[in-house]
């Protein structure tokens, strides 16, 4: 079985990296990987190098991302993806192409795959959060043929979606593979790297923060807002760039305006790769922004976590999470800080156990490539409004809330 799967950033190389691990291990799968977006993109960290690092052999790399960091930026990227893409997939002929989640150019891997009758998995569809990427990830979630989910409510919206029930599996997120079985302790070497001159555990911030694409100057103030309660907060603090959404350059200016890239306590960096980034959050003492990791991950540590604004509106969350939706003032931010800096919470698992990658392998051996492409959808209704969820759906059933 030829598998092409396409990584476009970190945030979904994270989740992908564990999946291509599993792949690799089985000898049914051809995998070639194709690298686009702000991979190849040295302000974003040239992320492509910790492909490399992590024993790949990358088949293609396309550089579809235009320069500019504005909405009009994002639809003209996906436009030379998409002029990119066909000349790929007639090389590769994949028999499956699988992409992940939420950014625009995941979307442009989809469409282009979907019209061009080859398969298309998705990986973490069925979630909720806020700007644009909810509207690219159930986009995405029409244009796959396949769905893994990380939960029981995103699987449920894919069948509302009236995905076909039998092609959807619930398989948990495969970062928490890697999460779950990471031993946070031994974080001496990442902190080495990331933190140099001996911090504390519980004794450092993490801060992500991303543009909100559907309210761009509202989180460029609310960015300037968080960076001026870190500086009064005054502890060791690791200020990760943000993504290339639209907006991006105005967040790169508040950092560089307040020139926190010489402050004696405050590190910056474009990119932690994954399986160090996994030993700062699980022992910083508080993340703060607006990242999904903050949402989705930090919870399997207990961290404590301020999410700031919309970008994460109704992504379900655990007990460590604040939600801070209009932060008003430097001062409220900083309230919220001192009240969550240092919680240790219980450790919970929202999106997964630890055995996603397993799940999905077997999955995709089961798929059958001889089948017409065409799909098909839970249009047949019974009398609660959808076909009810096949048993051939083998995936997991762990508690979630
Ligand atoms: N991440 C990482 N290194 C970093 C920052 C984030 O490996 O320096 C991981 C993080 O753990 C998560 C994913 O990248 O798995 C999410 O990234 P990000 O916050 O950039 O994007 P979002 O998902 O919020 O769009």
């Amino acid at each position: 079985m030829k598998i092409a799967v396409a990584t476009c950033n970190r945030a979904d190389y994270s989740k992908l990296a564990p999946v291509l691990r599993g792949l690799k291990q089985d000898t049914t799968f051809q995998v070639s990987i194709v690298v686009m977006g702000s991979h190849l993109i040295d302000d974003y960290g040239n992320t492509y190098r910790f492909i490399e690092r992590d024993g790949n052999q990358i088949d293609s790399m396309l550089h579809t991302l235009v320069r500019g960091e504005t909405e009009g930026a994002m639809v003209e990227s996906m436009g030379l993806a998409m002029i990119k893409l066909p000349d790929i997939l007639n090389r590769l002929q994949p028999d499956i192409v699988m992409v992940h989640g939420d950014r625009f150019d995941a979307m442009s891997v989809a469409i282009s795959a979907a019209v061009m009758n080859v398969r298309v998995l998705h990986l973490e569809g069925g979630e909720v959060s806020g700007t644009i990427d909810d509207v690219i990830r159930h986009s995405i979630t029409k244009l796959a043929h396949y769905h893994i989910c990380c939960t029981k409510g995103a699987r449920l919206r894919i069948e509302s979606m009236c995905e076909d029930s039998s092609r959807v599996l619930l398989a948990g997120c495969p970062a928490y593979d890697e999460l779950i079985h990471t031993d946070v302790s031994k974080y001496h070497e990442a902190f080495e790297r990331w933190l140099p001159n001996h911090v504390g555990t519980k004794n450092f911030i993490i801060c992500v923060y991303h543009p909100v694409t559907t309210a761009i100057a509202e989180s460029i103030q609310h960015f300037g807002l968080l960076l001026d309660a870190l500086v009064h907060f005054d502890v060791r603090t690791v200020i990760l760039f943000p993504n290339v959404d639209a907006g991006s350059k105005e967040l790169v200016r508040c950092i560089r305006l307040r020139n926190l890239e010489n402050h004696e306590k405050i590190s910056c960096y474009k990119h932690v790769p994954f399986s160090e980034f996994v030993y700062l959050m699980g022992n910083c003492g508080l993340m703060i922004g607006n990242s999904s990791a903050g949402i989705r991950e930090s919870n399997v540590f207990g961290t404590a976590v301020i999410n700031i604004g919309t970008r994460q509106r109704g992504r379900q969350s655990g007990a460590n999470v604040v939600h801070v939706k209009n932060p008003t003032s430097a001062e409220d931010l900083l309230w919220h800080i001192r009240s969550q800096f240092g919680k240790v919470y219980p450790r919970d698992y929202i999106y997964g156990d630890g055995r996603a990658v397993e799940r999905i392998v077997k999955f995709i051996k089961e798929i059958d490539c001889d089948s017409p492409v065409e799909k098909s959808f839970n249009f047949d209704r019974n009398s609660s409004g959808l076909r009810a969820p096949s048993k051939a759906s083998f995936g997991a059933e762990f508690p979630l809330s």
